[in-house]
């Protein structure tokens, strides 16, 4: 008895030991960077002109018939005026129409390019909302210390913080080793595939390899990470896939007096109750990248746990799990969003339908999702098809690299506060187009917000502060001029 108690209280000590091995050996991963001054700019001028760009109503709509085609003539036609240094000095292509290809030649060119992309078709505003704006959605204005309205945020503080840096140096006379191509897509919001799509497939039919992709994604954000006080630069290094799955069962109809035991109907209300309760697996890989350079950052007890994930990786999962938006970071998601049946309450329907939208975590395929709702139905009356479009979930960009180092430094060097995280991200940009010409694709927006203020993109006064706007336009400056050391 004396001797089982011994080997217990030894494999206690042992146990513990690992544990506050595994949560004392964290060494942080954040480097240590001087904060660059803020150069000389007239960034009230830029806030006035990113003003004048919200006011053009690039309004992306699904149906393109619909588009406001001379609003986006009208945009190719304002960035012309307003940056006469990119059109005279840079050679510019327009792709299907609208979207902008930019290229500045670099001296060396044994280098491989590199990319700063964006878009400037922004989303369009419901018009029940519009009575809760504080200011018009396409009125561009100045007030409170902010730009207000649509593209503020998304996506055209990207595009125009590109033109005002690159004005700016060309400007200086900056002659650039590395050739510098940018990317301005007309259709992102409804999938990129005429604008970021195209280009890319143009770059790859010319044979380019980009050294790095720098589109919109993450930003420096507050108040988001339980356990840490400063903000957190989030960049992505992948993002997650799209596929949109119909379920389909069909029967005899006719009249709903007389029914089957189980209505087509019926059946595929059964199908989606059983795959709400069959979520895809959970996997914690997904989140391991952001963990490794946010854990060092936090206190005893979190680093205690999410350090010993082969002890604590049950609680911790569950712990994820009960809210939408960590759950989304360990799982392919299960989204039932369309349901159809019959058409009157006294007709049985000869056709019942659902759609359910599931976005990927690197690793799943169309193949394994399918594989998983079939069994998961269990129903061989019950028909699973793909539906619209479908993207994989990206490849994930490595961070042990140049590329990332220097994007780390450059944010430091302006967000001093910030710890640096790269992460996946849950929606998707126009920046997973060019995954195929390169290794090194990243999604991160150099303004600084807080948390509750995320759902204003896409949402109700949509805005930036003009000083977090200029603090964009120096990052980029920077970027640019750094990229020298990659
Ligand atoms: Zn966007």
């Amino acid at each position: 008895m004396k001797k089982v108690l011994f080997v217990i209280l030894i494999l206690i000590l042992v146990l513990s030991g690992i544990v506050l091995v595994n949560t004392l050996t964290f060494t942080s991963r954040q480097l240590d960077v001087a904060e660059q001054p803020m150069p000389d700019y007239d960034y009230e001028e830029a806030a006035y002109r990113l003003g004048e760009a919200v006011r053009i109503p690039t309004i992306s709509t699904e149906d393109t018939t619909l588009r406001d085609v001379a609003a986006f003539e009208a945009f190719i036609r304002f960035a012309e005026r307003t940056y006469p240094l990119v059109h005279r000095q840079l050679e510019r292509e327009i792709v299907n129409g609208y979207s902008l290809l930019f290229t500045w030649p670099g001296t060396d060119a044994s280098l491989d390019p590199w990319l700063l992309m964006g878009h400037y078709d922004v989303v369009p505003v419901e018009p029940s909302s519009v009575a809760n704006w504080d200011y018009d959605p396409f009125g561009g204005v100045i007030a409170d210390g902010y730009i207000w309205g649509r593209g503020t945020l998304d996506d055209k503080i990207t595009v125009m913080g590109v033109f005002e840096a690159v004005e700016w140096l060309l400007a200086e006379g900056l002659e650039p080793k590395r050739t510098l191509q940018l990317a301005f897509g007309h259709d992102e919001e409804i999938g990129g595939e005429k604008g970021a799509k195209a280009i890319a497939s143009l770059l790859e039919s010319r044979g380019v390899r980009l050294a790095m992709v720098l589109d919109e994604g993450g930003l420096v954000i507050e108040g988001e990470m339980p356990g840490i006080d400063a903000p957190v630069a989030m960049i992505g290094t992948s993002e997650k896939g799209y596929l949109n799955l119909e379920l389909i069962a069909e029967d005899e109809g006719g009249h709903s007096s007389m029914p089957p035991s189980i209505t087509a109907s019926g059946r595929i209300a059964r199908a989606v109750a059983r795959l709400q309760e069959n979520p895809m697996p959970a996997s914690l890989s997904a989140g391991a990248p952001m963990f490794s350079y946010l854990v060092p950052e936090m206190g005893f007890g979190q680093r205690l746990a999410l350090g010993n994930t082969w002890l604590f990786g049950p609680v911790i999962r569950k712990q994820l799990e009960a809210s939408p938006s960590t759950n989304a970071i360990i799982r392919t998601t299960t989204a039932p969003t369309m349901l159809a049946g019959s058409q009157k309450p006294n007709v049985l329907p000869s056709r019942a339908t659902a759609v359910v939208n599931f976005r990927l975590l690197p690793g799943d395929d169309m193949e394994s999702v399918v594989r998983h709702v079939e069994r998961s139905i269990d129903d061989p009356l019950v028909v699973v098809e793909p539906m619209g479009a479908f993207s994989p979930a990206s490849p994930v960009s490595d961070t042990e690299t140049p590329a990332f180092d220097l994007l780390h430094r450059s944010i430091k060097g302006f967000y001093p506060q910030a710890y640096i995280a790269p992460y996946l991200v849950m929606g998707a940009t126009d920046a997973r187009h060019f995954t195929g010409i390169s290794d090194q694709v990243f999604r991160f927006m150099p303004v600084q917000i807080h948390n509750d203020d995320l759902v204003r993109l896409h949402g109700t006064n949509e805005r930036v502060s003009v000083q977090g706007y200029a603090r964009s336009i120096a990052f980029y400056r920077h970027l640019i001029m750094e990229i020298e050391n990659l």
